[in-house]
C-alpha cells in the first residue's frame, strides 16, 4: 500500500456486536502499541479515538447490518476507506444475531420491546458483504487478533493476506492435539470447520463450535449424519448448524434440512397420535 509520505491510517467500526472483536484487536497490547507507533489509528471506539467520518485506507468492521441505518453509514464508510475489512463472525457471516432471519422477528420485537414502532429493523440481519464489496474476511467468534495484526502488516506492506480455510482438524495435527471426538466421543465440529483459531477448543479437551464458519470443500452432510448416527437428536444437529456462522452456507442449507425433519417427524407423530 503507497501512501506517499503520510502514515498509514485506520479506523476500526462497530455495527450490531458485542464488541468482543475489537476487544480481540486491543487485547493484543504492546504489538497494538508497536503498531500505532507506525500508523495513524483515527476512529477506534473501544480504544479511544473517535472520528467515524474519517478517510482512512485500512477500515476493519465488526458487527452485522441489521438496521436501515447501519446500511446507511456503511456505505459511507466503504466510499471513505481504501481497504474494507471484516473482522469476526458477526460482520463475515451475520453472527449470532442472524438467527433472527429464520424466525419472525417482529414477533420477538413486539415481545420484547414497550414500543416497538421506534425499533426499524431490516427484514434479514446481513453480513457486511451483502451490502458493500469487502476486500479481506477474517471469520472467528472472536476474530484473532494476532490475524488481524498480520492482515494489517501485509496491507501496509502492499498486499492482501492468503487466509487459510483448511479444517481445524490439519490444525490438530500441526499442533499433535488428541482428537476429542474419537478419543472421548465429542461432537466435534472441526472436520467442517476453517481453522484461524490454532484449534484451541480441541488442544484444551473440548469439540470445536464452528465458530471460524464454514472450510473449504467442508461436507457437512456428512458429519450432520455421522452426529446423528452416534445418537445426537436430529433437532440438536440442526443447532449444532444453526449457531454461529448458521447465515453462511453451507451450514445454512445444511441445518435448515435437519431442522424440517425435525418439524416432519413432529408433525407424522401427531397425526399418529
Ligand atoms: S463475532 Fe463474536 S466476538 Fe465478534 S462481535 Fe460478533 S459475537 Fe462478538
Ligand atoms: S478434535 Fe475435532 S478438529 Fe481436532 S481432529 Fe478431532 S474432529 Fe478434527
Amino acid at each position: 500500500m503507497t501512501t506517499g509520505t503520510r502514515r498509514a491510517r485506520i479506523a476500526v467500526h462497530k455495527f450490531s456486536s458485542c464488541d468482543g472483536c475489537q476487544l480481540a484487536f486491543l487485547n493484543l497490547g504492546e504489538p497494538l502499541l508497536t503498531l500505532a507507533e507506525t500508523v495513524d489509528i483515527l476512529h477506534f471506539a473501544e480504544a479511544g479515538p473517535i472520528d467515524e467520518e474519517a478517510e482512512v485506507d485500512i477500515a476493519f468492521v465488526e458487527g452485522s447490518v441489521a438496521t436501515s441505518q447501519d446500511a446507511a453509514r456503511l456505505r459511507g464508510i466503504r466510499e471513505r476507506s481504501r481497504y474494507l475489512v471484516t473482522i469476526g463472525a458477526c460482520a463475515t457471516a451475520g453472527g449470532i444475531q442472524a438467527l433472527r432471519n429464520l424466525h419472525d422477528a417482529d414477533e420477538w420485537v413486539s415481545g420484547v420491546y414497550a414500543q416497538p414502532e421506534h425499533i426499524d429493523l431490516l427484514a434479514d440481519s446481513t453480513p457486511i458483504a451483502e451490502t458493500v464489496k469487502v476486500d479481506l474476511e477474517l471469520w472467528g467468534c472472536p476474530v484473532s487478533g494476532e490475524q488481524v495484526l498480520g492482515a494489517t502488516k501485509a496491507m501496509l506492506a502492499g498486499h492482501l493476506p492468503r487466509v487459510d480455510h483448511s479444517a481445524v482438524c490439519m490444525e490438530c495435527k500441526r499442533q499433535q492435539a488428541v482428537c476429542v471426538m474419537v478419543s472421548q466421543g465429542r461432537p466435534c465440529m472441526g472436520p467442517v470447520t476453517s481453522t484461524g483459531c490454532g484449534a484451541i477448543c480441541p488442544r484444551w479437551q473440548r469439540d470445536c463450535y464452528a465458530c471460524y464458519g464454514p472450510a473449504v470443500q467442508a461436507n457437512v452432510s456428512a458429519l450432520a449424519t455421522h452426529l446423528a448416527d452416534t445418537g445426537m437428536p436430529a433437532d440438536e444437529v440442526a443447532r449444532r448448524l444453526l449457531f454461529i456462522n448458521g447465515h453462511a452456507e453451507p451450514f445454512r442449507a445444511e441445518g435448515l434440512d435437519w431442522q424440517a425433519r425435525v418439524i416432519t417427524r413432529q408433525g407424522s407423530e401427531e397425526e399418529q397420535g
